[in-house]
């Protein structure tokens, strides 16, 4: 089944997806006319939307809605998945680089409810907690980045909101996309030389290929 995304903009400063879908409305900050939108639409919802674009590739819409939710598309997640896995010589389901679970215990981060209780939050116990919200912190704004240079890239310099659709046709979404994304984030010149990782970083060449034309 393929979905509707018609109704759908994308803010091409914050990188939101802005018009109604499924009967909800979804906003900008940059919007005008205040916040009353959010508790007139969205009570008992976590975030104040139901899509939302790939915080990582910026390409491709994912579920929102809940804390729950990924902060990175299927590709990208599958990628992430895949250089940790080749790295850790194992195939475990929650083997990732990137924590892009949108809650820390979605990447395997806790503090315990005991060290919470005894008061006993030593630096080391919450460090993992405290990295986790640096990289937040760093994913939104390597999103809004990357979106303006795929808007340039696009041919939408100057246009505050781009149709999500025309956005799609010219950004497509692909594993090649994703890797060099995943690379660039983590300000390595490639994926690890692993044969395992191969197609990776084939797919990668052939998306550098594909944009420089
Ligand atoms: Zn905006
Ligand atoms: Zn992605
Ligand atoms: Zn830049």
């Amino acid at each position: 089944m393929t979905n509707d995304y018609s109704t759908l903009s994308v803010c091409t400063t914050h990188l939101t997806l802005v018009g109604t879908y499924r009967h909800k409305e979804h906003r900008c900050p940059c919007d005008p006319g205040g916040d009353g939108w959010r508790e007139r639409e969205w009570a008992g919802y976590d975030i104040a939307a139901l899509l939302e674009l790939c915080s990582l590739c910026a390409r491709d819409v994912m579920k929102s809605g809940t804390r729950w939710s990924w902060l990175g598309c299927e590709t990208c997640r599958s990628v992430n998945n895949a250089i940790a896995t080749a790295i850790n010589g194992e195939v475990h389901p929650g083997n990732q680089i990137l924590p892009l679970g949108r809650h820390s215990i979605m990447n395997g981060i806790a503090v315990g409810p005991g060290a919470l209780r005894s008061g006993d939050l030593t630096e080391e116990s919450v460090e993992p907690l405290a990295s986790f919200f640096e990289f937040s912190k760093r994913l939104i704004g390597w999103q809004q980045e990357e979106g303006r240079h795929l808007a340039d890239r696009g041919g939408f310099a100057g246009l505050d909101r781009v149709p999500l659709d025309d956005w799609s046709a010219v950004n497509p979404v692909s594993v090649g996309a994703s890797v060099d994304a995943f690379c660039r984030f983590v300000e390595d010149d490639d994926v690890p030389d692993l044969r395992e990782l191969d197609d990776l970083r084939e797919a990668r060449h052939a998306h550098l290929v594909r944009i420089s034309r």
